[in-house]
């Protein structure tokens, strides 16, 4: 059995994880992830699992590769199934196959799961194919950043016809470009400079060789960015998509509650934006003894009704540490409340008896009375911050245990909106409901309060905004729907 998956994250764009990467982050016990990796994949993780980060940002690396490589080996042989991600492909400039290699040594089983490396997925989103029939035949992936191997052999890259593609190249490009010219490539051959390519902080700067240094001095460019040279980067004139979205360039605040789901997240990032969420929520389990007592007993009850993901991965992970399977639910109908929900058990294998549309216990209880009788008994595996109404409604009628498996707890403000905060690079703020505006202003410092004002404020209806006025939060636009779709509307056509 793999005790290590070597993965590769794709460039940026979350979305460009593989399958099998996916997989190894959902079964993944610690996962060790660097800065390149997009921190949106964690998300994919078990509740529990470990995270770890190891930076390894130019010239501020939060730990040696070294050191590295020896906290891998050391979680796997204290028996976790550990998933380290990186940027890219993990065996193009990745050290990957230093990692693997110690792997090996230790004797312990990996397996290299390759990524979107972003010497061509980070250039296809710039509009630029790295070959294309007739203009470039080859394309060749070079280091910019040679420390102990001298310098780069620039008479050699400059005979070559094919795209050049330097990584880790933004702190010499000069050098680059003038190396090239040196060795006779014409100083009006196209260049581009691509900064955090498929974020939506992508930025890219077409020149010259002979214009590039200036021309990506003058935008400010930093560092990570990819320089391609050739030909091909003409063709982003047509083929520029991802630049071109209606909200690429936008960054956008999701407020969060507790259990809410990140479909909002994701439209905005299909439509090019940053979404930024926040408070992140987190959660801790709780009484897991008592949920194994529970399920060894588990013919006793009639019911189990599942109100979150989170519930239903929990209940499955004791399920399986007690070394049983479905099968011991076989005689219980089973309730899901919500889409999500359900959706998650049929990954455990499970097609729900009753699943209600939304998250409302008003609405679970209308299907589920027809159900029960007095010799019912329920049983009721959920976070400890839910309302009493469910446990109080089917009491009413029959038996119900009720386990408070897990509760939220927020865990930080959330990747990046502490730096967008002070960086003012936040254009919205949308809020969903009453406890999302209580939640965000709850995670803010005063300081951080106070930088407010100059971002636009988007509500979702009368409710919310009434919950936004007290706490002084001016309103620049409310939703003509009260939906999710009906705020999205707003920010897309905000000119
Ligand atoms: N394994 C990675 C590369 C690691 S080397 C891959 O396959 O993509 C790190 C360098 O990759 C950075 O210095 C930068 O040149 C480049 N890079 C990686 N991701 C990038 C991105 N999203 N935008 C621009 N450059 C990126």
């Amino acid at each position: 059995m793999t005790n290590v998956y070597l993965v590769g994250a794709g460039c940026g764009d979350a979305g460009l994880i593989t399958v099998k990467g996916k997989n190894a982050i959902e079964k993944a016990d610690v996962l060790i992830y660097d800065y390149l990796a997009n921190p949106e994949l964690l998300a994919y993780a078990k509740p529990d699992a470990e995270r770890i980060y190891v930076g390894k940002q130019a010239g501020n690396h939060a730990m040696e590769q070294q050191d590295i490589n020896q906290l891998i080996v050391r979680k796997a042989q204290e028996g976790s199934t550990v998933t380290r991600l990186k940027g890219g492909d993990p065996y193009v400039f990745g050290r990957g196959g230093e990692e693997a290699r110690d792997l090996r040594e230790a004797g312990i089983v990996f397996e290299v799961v390759p990524g979107i490396t972003s010497a061509i997925g980070g250039l296809a989103y710039a509009g630029i194919p790295i070959t294309h029939r007739g203009v470039a035949t080859s394309f060749h992936v070079i280091t910019g950043h040679r420390k102990d191997e001298g310098s780069l052999d620039y008479s050699l890259y400059a005979k070559l016809s094919g795209t050049l593609v330097f990584l880790m190249g933004m702190g010499h490009l000069g050098d680059i470009a003038g190396g090239l010219m040196r060795e006779g490539m014409s100083a009006e051959l196209p260049v581009a400079v691509i900064h955090r390519a498929s974020t939506p902080r992508q930025k890219t700067v077409v020149g010259t060789l002979d214009s590039i240094e200036s021309d990506v001095k003058k935008a400010g460019l930093t560092p990570p960015g990819l320089i391609v040279v050739g030909e091909v980067v003409r063709r982003r004139e047509e083929l520029n998509f991802f630049e071109e979205k209606p909200l690429f360039g936008k960054t956008v605040v999701v407020t969060r509650a507790r259990s809410q789901s990140s479909s909002l997240s994701e439209a905005i990032r299909g439509l090019g934006g940053e979404a930024l969420e926040a408070p992140m929520i987190g959660i801790e389990k709780m009484n897991t003894e008592e949920l194994e007592t529970c399920i060894d007993n588990l013919e006793r009850y009639s019911h189990i009704l599942f109100s979150s993901k989170n519930a239903v991965q929990i209940f499955f992970e004791a399920l399986h540490g007690l070394g049983l399977d479905t099968r011991k639910l076989g005689n219980t109908r089973i309730a899901a409340v919500g889409r999500e929900t359900g959706k998650c058990l049929e990954g455990y294998g499970i097609m729900a008896d009753l699943v209600p549309e939304t998250y409302i216990g008003e609405e679970l209880m209308q299907i589920l009375i027809p159900e029960l009788d007095s010799t019912s008994k329920v049983l009721l595996p959920r976070s400890a911050d839910a309302r009493p109404f469910l446990v109080d409604a089917i009491g009413k009628i029959c038996e119900v245990r009720e386990i408070k498996t897990y509760k939220t707890v927020r865990t930080d403000q959330g990747e990046g909106l502490a730096e967008a905060l002070a960086a003012g690079s936040i254009d919205y703020v949308t809020f969903a409901c009453g406890s999302t505006v209580r939640n965000f202003m709850g995670c803010l410092s005063e300081e951080q309060k106070a930088s407010l004002p100059d971002v636009k404020m988007i509500s979702i209806g009368p409710v919310t905004s009434k919950v936004m006025n007290e706490h002084g939060l001016s309103i620049y636009r409310e939703a003509e729907e009260h939906t999710i779709e009906g705020m999205l509307e707003v920010i897309v056509h905000d000119r």
